[in-house]
C-alpha cells in the first residue's frame, strides 16, 4: 500500500525500518531455535507484582551471543547507513571496552548518564549507542515475550493496570489498534511486540474517560490512521482503526510511516508524555 503523506519523510526512511524489521524477524527465528520459554503464569505474575514481567523474572541471556547480534547489528548498518560508517567503524574497533551486561541493565533503566559516558569513551555519540542496543536486544525480548502474547492479550485489564506501559518489557507504548472484529483496542509495544487491551474511550497516559474532552484527529482521506487527545493532560496517542481496512497492518511500520501524525498532535499542542 503507497500512503501519500502530508509530510515529506526523509528519503528511504521507512525502507530503512522495514530492512530493520527483517532482519530483526530473522534474528529471532534464530534465537527460536534453541529458547526454551520460561514456564510462568504471566497474568499472575503481573497482579503479583504490578511490575512488568522482565522486572521480576529472569530471562536467560549469554552475553556472548547478545554481543554476537549487537555486532552482526553493526555490520546491517554499514550496508544501510553508509553516511555513519565512521562512528559503526569505532564502535566495531572498541567493542571489546563495552560491558554488555551492562549495557543491558542500563538501556532496561534507561540510565542516559550511562550512555552518555560510554559513548564518550568509544568517540560516538549516546544515541548511535542506545540505537543499536535497543535493536539488538529487541530479537530477545520478543523470543521471550511470545509465548504470552495471547494470556496478556486475554487479560481484559484485570492484571495490569499501566495502560501506556508494557506489561512484558516495561516500554513506553506510542500506538494502539481498534480490532477489526469489535473495536476493542490493544495497546502495542513496538520493543517485544505484546500486545494488552485498554479501554476504548481513554486516556492512556492520565486515566480521563469523560468522551466530552477525548477526541481524535485523522488526516483527510486515511481514516484508519488516527490520533487520539485527551484535553485533561495534553496527551495523544497514535491508533490504526482496523474497522476502515477490514485488516490487520504491520504496527511497527505503521508507527514509523504515521510521523506525521506526531507533527499533526505535536504541532497543536499535545504531547507524548515521553519523559514521564
Ligand atoms: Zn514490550
Ligand atoms: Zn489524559
Amino acid at each position: 500500500m503507497k500512503r501519500q503523506f502530508p509530510v515529506n519523510l526523509p528519503e528511504g526512511y521507512v525502507d530503512f525500518f522495514k530492512n530493520l524489521e527483517t532482519w530483526q524477524n530473522e534474528q529471532q527465528a534464530k534465537l527460536k531455535k534453541s529458547y526454551l520459554p520460561v514456564e510462568i503464569d504471566v497474568l499472575k505474575v503481573l497482579s503479583n507484582t504490578n511490575k512488568p514481567v522482565l522486572q521480576s523474572i529472569e530471562f536467560p541471556l549469554v552475553e556472548e551471543q547478545y554481543k554476537e547480534q549487537f555486532k552482526e547489528l553493526l555490520q546491517f548498518l554499514k550496508n544501510e547507513r553508509p553516511e555513519i560508517t565512521g562512528m559503526l567503524e569505532k564502535m566495531q574497533k572498541n567493542i571489546d571496552q563495552l560491558d554488555f551486561n551492562q549495557l543491558i541493565l542500563k538501556f532496561l533503566e534507561a540510565d542516559d548518564s550511562y550512555f552518555a559516558e560510554t559513548a564518550a569513551l568509544i568517540e560516538v555519540t549516546a544515541d548511535i549507542l542506545i540505537f543499536t542496543v535497543d535493536h539488538s536486544l529487541r530479537p530477545f525480548l520478543r523470543t521471550w515475550a511470545e509465548p504470552y502474547y495471547a494470556r496478556i492479550a486475554e487479560d481484559e485489564f484485570k492484571s495490569w493496570n499501566f495502560a501506556n506501559i508494557c506489561p512484558f518489557c516495561g516500554s513506553r507504548s506510542h500506538f494502539s489498534r481498534l480490532r477489526a472484529a469489535d473495536g476493542r483496542r490493544f495497546m502495542f509495544c513496538d520493543q517485544c511486540f505484546t500486545e494488552w487491551e485498554t479501554r476504548n474511550i481513554y486516556c492512556v497516559h492520565c486515566g480521563n474517560d469523560s468522551p466530552d474532552t477525548i477526541q481524535y484527529l485523522t488526516v483527510e482521506g486515511d481514516l484508519a490512521f488516527q490520533v487520539y487527545t485527551c484535553e485533561e493532560c495534553k496527551g495523544y496517542l497514535k491508533t490504526f482503526d482496523e474497522r476502515q481496512k477490514g485488516d490487520k497492518t504491520d504496527l511497527f511500520i505503521a508507527n514509523i510511516e504515521t510521523v506525521y501524525l506526531d507533527i499533526m498532535a505535536q504541532e497543536r499542542g499535545y504531547s507524548s508524555h515521553d519523559n514521564g
